[in-house]
């Protein structure tokens, strides 16, 4: 009898025995009997039956799925690696890797037959009329002939009308069959006319060229428009000619349609475009193109960091800085720490690429683990921007905007400029307040105020998005004497309307831009320059590049200078830089205004005075005397509760059983960043440790502990390794 140790999808941290009659390949796809359930798991082990296994206690598989294994051993390792390395249950961590339809009871027969393609070819009767010289038309000779050897339906109908196949196939010479394509790759064209590299990207593209055959990892950091894409091109180009497949990562494609379609445009091949919109059909239908070797390039978020491939050569990450490449619930992965470890097992490079790093990665540049290429000047001669703090203390204010900013707003509109405001906070106030009692309306369930949207008259809680109609009257006294305190984009746009009529504003925020096409459209007018007047949140600080905008105002920076968050001038100063960098072209000068309360920050002045490279450093420095992360291994357990004692108290006891080694200690426990969301409170207990393995061996007894806790039982609690925010 053969054991099959099954990873299932369930939040336990172990696999599962099962039996079977003979041997199958580990990552095969089982169907499993669990509890009352039927799912679909993972072979991760398998072996004969030894002595002490008590057989007749374990229960069969219902099903092997694949007759074909389908999951690539490579991915397999790296499961088991994801499963220790986030101390997350085994078949959970399947669930995150693996398409949708790879957990679903289909055969790999079926999600085979995705790629197959109609093929035909002759039977053993159209064989003889061939060999007897039977009474033929030329044409049906000519394709009986043609499919001595198989071919492709699609192929055949290049040089012979539909109807002879028919007129064949009717006869019974001719049958129709599914044929599954070969592994391999090929070499792409691409297409003659680009840029000529300027002398930066000479030096960046030379430097990649060197090392394509062997794991490194290196950091282009360059400023917005200085070009990095287009090395991105010229590096994919040389990897692409060897017949090898890339796999480009970039945090947000919905907002960034034109990088995909400049790779559409520069190469002449299949690109396999992965991102939260993909069906789950063409979901897998991309990832066994990829995997069989049939598509050279593959660019998606996150989660496309698990495509398989048949020859990978290189990886590279778009705005490496970007923490949409971490993933904040289930399997808690960061894709660029995964793409280093698929870049180290296939010994091949990973590209990343920033205007503004991340301190991680900054500090392996530094520190010479990372290769360091640096593009300085803008491409295409476009200047830089000119970047002005103003302080509004005592300014009159109106709707965000002071006097100032309205005057600059004025002449650049004058000249038939663009302008853009960027206020990262929708609705219309976020604060409405009864001026009778100083009643503030608060979402019942996360105990945070709710954000006023006049338009839809309605309040909603931006954390758990509850929505319940305005009412006139407030909640507390009953007066009807309600203000509203701060300035929300909804706002903004109806004082900027006020002030210019003639200058057409729309506003791009999360509000705005549900339905599929939105963004897209408000874009085009963007672009089209009908609009002149750009009012954003954090949307307009990705990827986009507006070559008549020559004003950016930033409307309230002082949140991010005061935050409780660690990272949060870190993740001020990348904004500032990455919002400026969106302004500007050759031929136009662009400005960028700070409004704040607080001009003499150190980190503003550092950022004005000498840019985010410099503030990353002083923050390296910081990081580094408070024993905090890159310098520390940083995780954390959560726990939520409905009740906040018991949080308080499982993660005391945690904090307890683990043995405070040297160099090794634990912060905590205390709310998290977000007190309480949807009725649950959540805390946390940070683990900082001198190196890896001490923050491994640490949390692998938290788990232990909390795993045999009956009080942990009663709450929802998670691990996150290497934790970027304490939400
Ligand atoms: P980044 O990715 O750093 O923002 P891009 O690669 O998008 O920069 O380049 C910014 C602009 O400059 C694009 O319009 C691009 O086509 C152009 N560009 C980039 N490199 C060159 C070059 N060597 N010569 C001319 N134009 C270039
Ligand atoms: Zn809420």
């Amino acid at each position: 009898m053969i054991i099959l140790n099954v990873a299932v999808p369930v939040p336990l941290r172990q696999s599962f025995s099962y039996t079977h009659t003979e041997k199958v390949p580990e990552g095969t796809r089982v169907s499993v009997s669990f509890g009352t359930r039927k799912l679909v798991g993972i072979v991760v082990d398998c072996s004969e039956a030894s002595y002490d296994v008590k057989i007749d206690e374990l229960k069969a598989i219902n099903e092997v799925l694949d007759t074909t294994p389908l999951l690539p051993d490579e991915l397999l390792t790296l499961a088991k690696w994801l499963s220790d390395y986030y101390h997350f249950p085994i078949g959970e961590t399947f669930t995150s890797l693996l398409p949708a339809w790879m957990r679903q009871e289909r055969t790999s027969v079926e999600l085979l037959g995705l790629i197959a393609s109609k093929h035909l070819r002759l039977t053993s009767d159209g064989e003889s009329a061939l060999a007897n010289n039977t009474k033929l038309r030329d044409t049906q000779r000519n394709v009986l002939k043609q499919l001595e050897k198989a071919q492709s339906r699609e192929a055949l109908l290049k040089s012979h009308s539909a109807a002879t196949i028919k007129g064949l196939k009717k006869k019974g010479w001719v049958e129709e069959f599914d044929s599954i394509p070969n592994e391999g790759t090929s070499v792409p064209q691409t297409v003659s006319c680009k840029p000529t590299a300027n002398i930066e990207q000479g030096v960046a593209i030379g430097a990649m060229s060197a090392s394509l055959e062997r794991f490194s990892i290196s950091l282009l950091e360059g400023v917005t428009g200085s070009g990095k894409t287009e090395v991105y091109l010229q590096v994919i180009e040389q990897v692409l000619s060897k017949g090898k497949q890339v796999l480009i990562l970039i945090p947000e494609i919905g907002l960034t349609p034109q990088t995909v379609e400049r790779f559409k445009q520069r190469f002449n091949c299949n690109i396999g475009v992965l991102n939260s919109s993909v069906t789950s059909r063409k979901r897998m239908h991309i990832w066994l193109q990829a995997k069989l070797g049939h598509l050279p390039i593959v660019i998606g978020t996150r989660s496309a960091v698990f495509t398989p491939f048949y020859d990978l050569g290189m990886i590279v990450i778009d705005e490496e800085h970007d923490d949409a490449l971490k993933q904040q619930d289930s399997l808690r992965y960061h894709a660029r720490d995964v793409a280093a470890v698929r870049a180290k097992k296939y010994n091949i490079p990973l590209l990343l690429g920033s205007a503004t790093p991340s301190l991680e990665t900054l500090n392996n540049a530094l520190n010479g683990r990372f290769k360091h290429l640096k593009l300085m000047q803008r491409a295409a001669s476009a200047q830089r921007v000119s970047q002005h703090i103003l302080d509004i203390k005592h300014q009159s204010i109106e709707g965000g905007l002071s006097d100032t900013v309205i005057q600059h707003m004025k002449v650049h509109l004058e000249q038939g400029n663009q302008v853009l405001l960027f206020l990262n906070r929708r609705g219309y106030s976020p604060i409405l307040m009864c001026h009778d009692c100083g009643y503030v309306e608060v979402c019942s369930r996360c105990e945070r105020p709710m954000t006023w949207h006049k338009k839809t008259r309605t309040m909603q809680c931006h954390q758990c998005e509850t929505q319940r109609p305005v009412t006139n009257r407030c909640g507390q006294c009953q007066q009807g004497n309600l203000v509203a305190d701060g300035v929300g984009t909804e706002q903004l746009e109806s004082v900027v309307n006020r002030l210019f009529p003639n200058d057409r504003a729309i506003r791009i925020d999360r509000d705005n831009t549900r339905t599929k096409n939105a963004f897209n459209d408000l874009y085009e007018e963007v672009r089209s320059g009908n609009a002149k007047i750009l009012i954003g949140t954090q949307m307009l600080a990705k990827g986009h590049h507006f070559p008549d905008v020559t004003l950016v105002v930033l409307i309230d920076v002082d949140g991010g200078l005061f935050s409780m968050d660690a990272r949060a001038q870190e993740k001020l100063a990348q904004l500032v830089t990455q919002i400026s960098g969106r302004a500007g072209r050759a031929s136009k000068k662009g400005e960028m205004i700070l409004q704040t309360h607080h001009p003499e920050h150190p980190m503003l002045q550092e950022l004005i005075n000498n840019g985010y490279g410099h503030v990353a450093r002083l923050l390296l420095a910081e990081r580094r005397a408070l024993n905090s992360p890159p310098f520390y291994a940083q995780g954390l357990v959560r726990a939520e509760s409905s009740d906040a004692n018991l949080c308080l108290s499982v993660l005391a006891n945690v904090k307890q059983g683990v043995d405070n080694d040297e160099g090794f200690i634990t912060i905590g426990p205390m709310p998290a960043l977000v007190e309480k969301r949807l009725n649950r409170y959540r805390f946390i207990l940070v683990f900082r440790a001198s190196s890896r393995r001490l923050l491994h061996t640490a949390l692998h007894r938290a788990v232990w502990l909390l795993g045999s806790d009956k009080q942990a039982k009663k709450c929802r609690w998670s691990v996150d390794v290497d934790a970027i925010d304490f939400t």
